[in-house]
């Protein structure tokens, strides 16, 4: 057997963890160090060399897009197709549990997914129906508070709050929500690995069958699993199953979420013969950037403590650019984009900007938009949560589901039927009642003529339809059932008529769903023995929260700083690095969220290989207002200077309006020039390196000795000339 490319393209401490023993082990490495490889190694060394089924390896990671290329990489180094091998995310596979065991799990054979939109909408509506006040039992907080509990393994019977009445309410805000979810065939995200806990915890065969089954239990990411997650992992290992975890505890970014680093430490101390496996070697970044993330991580008090080397190239400086606003941030990223594509360096697929938050990636879209920029959002904004992809996918799963309220809620009355919202409470209370479905409720009603004509007439027309639809579109190719979807019930038409720019981008989206189902894969064994619609609405449900998924041709991509982890590009945008933004104000109060806020930092910039830019924007609209002086982020500054190149932004930004009776002398009065030494108030001393605009726009752009380049409102920067 030839086992040379599996153990060939590794360094030896990596061999040594692909080839090590049956027992548990933990690899505990750094960024670019090649655990994600080592991971990959090892699931194909168990398979030629220990004869293991690839079809007993079960292999855990954290987005689909991860999954979906590790099953890619452990394919070509077995070199066959292995569709029916469990790599996927936790939630993907407890799904694949729960669908496999529905009975058992106390499901209906049709469950659906909420996601957390939908959970949202359900938990709103409880709290209403209660008659509580929403602004002193806000729905986000009960949500919250339900996904936390269930993350903890709680369910609401199990929880018992005497002497606190706060508490209390919310328990009971639980229990209703519990009932709600039972009574519509529901089930959300946490519920889904909950469930599956419960499951295998409370069928010994089947909890038997799965020990006996995956002899090899894999996971990436490990430093981010949370309690319940942790919980899952063990079940499945029991006692005999060797668990293989690759983790980075300076990675770890998802405390917020409930994700615990302590189970890094669990790990060994509940597995006594554990196995501990560190890489060292960085074999992705330039020399320059991984000096530079190391020189940012050393800030965190709380740290296992390790070296990263590389034996590669210096590198180019890392970029720094000031700019002056979020418009001017993202015209200087387009402009660097294009640059660097023009002179060959890489394709734009492996260029990415990562922020912060979604928020922010408005603005780039805007302006890659008038640059002529392909892009593409990845997470975010997310495609199948979009108001008009989600109308229409409410269509597909009421038509498969007449039992699905959430959907009924959201397709009632859109496009506009006349069902107001009177009647709706009506059915709701009705459902509420006699414990039945909306829709059920809703033909009760029809029956017993207890509703005024006009009401009855829009009902009934609404349940006919979606009757007829159902029939309709049952022998349709998938692709042909949204399409019919969307021009049946007129949600096509009614975006169509609008004509605004939002409208049409509504109809764009609403094209593409119909694109994306044509290429939908329905060979994925996750989707075995499901009807193509139901096939589609579980991958819509779990992919939302990631986007597209696919990487797209040659677009730059789009995305948060968290859905970056594990992936890596030629060149690297951060952007936004501004006191209060990144580090986020809410984490400064914390000492250990400042340390997580550090750790997102060291994932962005260790997601580069050859070049990483770093930008911020002295004014920024937040939330609607000018918020202007941002300093640069602090990372900024815990990094070493001799590394960092800042850009000039004359050189680089298509230079706005000047005045021209007085070039760069702005302000009839003011009488301050480029080359001036100047005095601000908070700033201290500094020289004008330039000036633009006019009048109460007139800026400038001071060097100052201690705080570095800022632009400034002339008009509100009481700046001093010295002579
Ligand atoms: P992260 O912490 O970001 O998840 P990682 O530790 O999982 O990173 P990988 O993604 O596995 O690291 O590897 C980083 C890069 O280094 C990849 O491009 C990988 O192909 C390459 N690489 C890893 N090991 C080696 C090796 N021994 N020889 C050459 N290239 C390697
Ligand atoms: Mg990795």
């Amino acid at each position: 057997m030839d086992v040379s490319p599996i153990l060939d393209p590794l360094n030896e401490a990596q061999r040594a963890a692909v080839t090590s023993e049956d027992v548990p082990a933990l690899v505990i490495a750094g960024a670019g160090s090649g655990k994600t490889r080592v991971l990959v190694h090892r699931i194909a060394w168990l398979c030629e060399v220990h004869s293991v089924s690839p079809f007993s390896v079960l292999a855990v990671t954290f987005t689909n897009k991860a999954a979906a290329e590790m099953r890619a990489r452990v394919e070509s180094l077995l070199k066959h197709a292995l569709g029916g091998m469990w790599i996927g995310t936790f939630h993907g596979i407890s799904h694949r549990l729960l669908r496999a065991h529905w009975q058992e799990a106390g499901l209906k054979e049709n469950f659906q997914i909420l996601d957390s939109d939908d959970q949202l909408r359900l938990v709103k509506r409880i709290i209403q129906d209660m008659g509580l006040d929403d602004s002193r039992w806000p729905p986000k907080q009960a949500r919250g508070y339900i996904n936390a509990r269930k993350e903890e393994g709680l369910r609401a019977g199990q929880l018992q709050h005497r002497n606190d009445p706060a508490a209390r309410q919310l328990v009971r805000i639980y229990t209703a929500y519990e009932q709600e979810c039972e009574r519509t065939a529901s089930v959300d995200f946490a519920e889904l690995l909950l469930r599956s806990l419960e499951l295998l915890q409370q069928n010994q065969e089947i909890l038997d069958h799965y020990r006996r089954k995956f002899r090899h239990i894999l996971v990436d990411e490990f430093q981010d699993t949370n309690a319940i997650q942790y919980a899952w992992l063990r079940t499945f290992a029991g006692e005999e199953n060797p668990v293989f975890a690759v983790g980075d505890d300076d990675q770890s970014i998802y405390g917020w979420r409930g994700a615990r680093i302590e189970n890094l430490h669990n790990f060994e101390r509940d597995y006594r013969n554990t196995q501990l496996f560190r890489l060292e070697q960085n074999y992705r970044s330039t020399n320059t950037i991984l000096s530079v993330a190391n020189a940012l991580i050393d800030n965190n008090r709380e740290r296992m403590g390790k070296k990263l080397w590389t034996e590669g190239v210096t590198g180019d400086p890392v970029c720094l650019y000031a700019a002056f606003n979020e418009q001017d941030e993202a015209r200087f990223v387009a402009e660097r984009i294009r640059q660097w594509v023009e002179a060959g360096h890489s394709r734009r697929d492996d260029i990415a900007v990562l922020y912060r938050s979604n928020a922010q990636s408005r603005v780039f879209e805007e302006v890659f938009i008038s640059h002529s920029v392909p892009y593409r959002v990845y997470g975010g904004l997310r495609f199948f949560e979009r108001a008009e992809i989600r109308d229409a996918l409410a269509y597909l799963r009421l038509a498969r589901n007449p039992d699905d309220d959430p959907s009924f809620e959201r397709v009632v009355n859109v496009p506009s039927r006349g069902i107001g919202q009177r009647t709706m409470a009506l059915v709701r209370e009705r459902a509420v009642r006699n414990r039945v479905t909306l829709w059920k409720a809703a033909e009760e009603m029809l029956q017993s003529r207890s509703l005024t004509t006009r009401a009855a007439h829009a009902l009934e027309r609404f349940l006919q339809f979606m009757s007829t639809l159902e029939e309709e579109i049952r022998a349709l190719v998938l692709d042909a059932q949204i399409d019919h979807i969307l021009r049946s019930t007129g949600l096509m038409s009614h975006h169509g008529r609008e004509g605004s720019e939002k409208a049409k981008s509504r109809v764009e989206n609403l094209k593409e769903l119909v694109v994306t189902a044509r290429s939908f894969d329905l060979d994925n064994e996750l989707y075995k023995e499901m009807l193509p619609a139901d096939a589609f609405l579980v991958h819509a449900a779990l992919e939302a929260g990631e986007g597209q998924g696919a990487i797209w041709e040659d677009c730059v991509q789009l995305m948060t700083l968290h859905a970056a982890k594990g992936l890596e590009f030629a060149l690297v945008f951060i952007v936004g690095m501004e006191e209060g933004l990144f580090p986020s104000d809410m984490s400064k109060e914390e000492p250990g969220r400042l340390e997580e806020e550090r750790r997102l930092c060291y994932v962005g910039i260790t997601r580069a290989r050859e070049q990483l830019v770093f930008t911020y924007a002295e004014s920024r609209r937040r939330y609607g207002a000018d918020s202007y002086y941002n300093s640069p982020s602090r990372f900024i500054g815990e990094l070493p200077p001799e590394l960092i190149a800042e850009v000039r932004p004359r050189a680089m930004v298509s230079t706005p309006v000047r005045t021209r009776s007085m070039p760069g002398r702005p302000g009839q009065n003011s009488g301050i020039g480029v080359g001036d030494s100047v005095v601000h108030a908070k700033f201290g001393r500094g020289v004008v390196l330039d000036c633009e605009g006019a009048g109460s726009n007139a800026r400038v752009q001071v060097n100052f000795e201690r705080e570095g380049s800022k632009w400034l409102v002339l008009a509100y920067a009481n700046l001093d000339k010295l002579v």
